[in-house]
């Protein structure tokens, strides 16, 4: 893979990404824990000059202003998410988290250490731009309660009004050098369940008393298998999986209760309603016919992820000038899911993918993975990559 050739400006402050990187690296923290990380993130913006910093939004957010000088114009807001894991890092590096148990396995650190890098540049060429570019650091994003709609209810697509939100991801399936764009669903929703089967106990020689909460909760099991395979349009990909299916204590005893927890994917609002209605009914159903009783928690994660299909066009004309048309490919949908999705629901924008694994340096490992490790060569193709979309952008729409 050649890399592309970076802004001058760029170029420039890329060691400085680097050290930031590092600095976040070794000391992760975990979501709506992320203290010493914002007090980072606010020093490093005060030392640029960005105006109206504020921080302690919903926890740890931060968020501060950079005008252009070309005039009045559009607000576009730059998202990053600043959280680690609960992991024990295993991979060689020399700045290697200094948090046992804590770790950037999803390459935030890289994300906040280019948006700060994105600040950088913008504030030195405010010339380039009207209107003003809010860069918004967020709290949790792996933590399924995630700091993106708490953010949103505090008011940071407001004063001034937010049009339009861009961020990226780091993907290390994907080799540096290449950015995956496209409008429409891209990351699935993320909802969960717990369906607690009531039956009726007995003996296990004398099945014909009792009502086996096993056998329905089984037959719930294989019902709702059939929701995707029957009632969801297999153009629309929805998952649901039961992940734990917990009954019984002996050799001898039908159990009177069994419990199923599971996660529900789907790309689509339409799908997500129809997908948590019929395991509703799946599951009552089934149990009725059986002369059993079901109560069902329904907890509804993070939405889908859809990106405005103007605002991707958009962003990746803006990034071919950085990697080149032929590396910007188009976005292939995945299902994990993506509270930037909060954002989207709010206002068009787009969510693009930065690749970030190199084979010949030994990136290989996935995401949440303890040898998770980001090619650093991503951090000036992200930062040239979203400062251009915010540029281009403010001078389009104002
Ligand atoms: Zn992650
Ligand atoms: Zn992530």
């Amino acid at each position: 893979m050649t890399l592309p050739t970076l802004p001058p400006d760029v170029d420039e402050i890329v060691p400085g990404v680097v050290a930031d990187r590092r600095y976040l690296h070794e000391n992760p923290e975990l979501g709506f824990d992320e203290h010493v990380t914002s007090k980072f993130v606010v020093e490093r913006l005060e030392a640029l000059g960005a105006e109206d910093i504020q921080s302690g939004i919903a926890g740890t957010g931060v968020t501060a202003l950079i005008h252009g000088t070309r005039g009045e114009g559009k607000c576009v807001l730059l998202r990053a998410d600043m959280d680690a894991l609960p992991i024990l890092e295993e991979t060689p590096v020399e700045f290697a988290s200094q948090n046992p148990g804590v770790m950037h396995a999803c390459g935030h650190d890289g994300h906040t250490a280019m948006l700060l890098g994105v600040a950088r540049i913008l504030t030195e060429r405010r010339d380039q731009f009207p209107g003003s570019v809010k860069l918004c650091f967020q709290p949790s994003e792996e933590a399924n309660a995630g700091g993106a709609k708490p953010m949103i209810e505090a008011g940071v697509l407001e004063n001034p009004h937010v049009d339009a939100c861009f961020g990226q991801h780091v993907m290390s399936d994907r080799p540096t050098g290449e950015v995956w764009v496209g409008g429409g669903p891209i990351q699935a929703s993320a909802d969960m369940f717990t369906i607690t089967v009531q039956g009726k106990g007995g003996h296990g020689a004398i099945p014909h008393t009792a009502i086996d909460s096993i056998m329905v909760a089984s037959d719930i099991v294989s019902g709702l298998h059939k929701i995707v395979s029957r009632n969801i349009d297999p153009l629309d990909p929805v998952v649901i999986s039961v992940c734990s299916f917990h009954s019984g204590t002996a050799f001898n005893v039908i159990p009177d209760t069994a419990e199923l927890k599971g996660t529900v994917r789907t790309f689509s609002p339409e799908n997500r309603d129809l997908a948590e209605k019929r395991l509703k009914e799946v599951a009552e159903g089934v149990a009725a016919a059986q002369g059993a009783t079901v109560t069902i928690d329904y907890d509804r994660g993070y939405p889908p992820t859809i990106n405005d299909d103007a605002m991707s066009a958009l962003a990746a004309a803006s990034i071919a000038k950085i990697v080149g048309e032929d590396n910007v490919k188009p976005m292939v949908p995945i299902m994990p899911a993506e509270d930037m999705s909060y954002f989207l629901e709010e206002r068009p924008g787009c969510y693009f993918m930065t690749g970030c694994g190199n084979e010949e340096k030994g990136i290989v490992w996935p995401h949440h993975h303890p040898r998770f490790d980001l090619d650093e060569d991503v951090l000036g193709i992200g930062v040239a990559a979203l400062a251009q979309v915010a540029i281009d952008y403010l001078n389009a729409e104002s």
